[in-house]
């Protein structure tokens, strides 16, 4: 599944948007948004670097 951005813990750093080899997330107005989901291989590489355990796969 796809990954599921809290968006009340979400501070915006945009580190998933950096670690995703898939180009899943895009920061916009400051929140880490799932642009394409399809994309993604379930890595688990944002869940591990998120500083704010915001991100789940689900
Ligand atoms: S790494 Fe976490 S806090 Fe940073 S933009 Fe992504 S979801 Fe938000
Ligand atoms: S699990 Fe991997 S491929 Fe999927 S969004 Fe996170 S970093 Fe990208």
């Amino acid at each position: 599944m796809p990954p599921k951005v809290d968006e009340d813990l979400c501070t915006g750093c945009g580190r998933c948007e950096e670690v995703c080899p898939a180009s899943v997330f895009k920061i916009v107005d400051n929140i880490s948004r799932v642009e394409n989901p399809d994309e993604c291989t379930e890595c688990g590489t944002c869940v591990d670097e998120c500083p704010v355990e915001a991100i789940k796969l689900e």
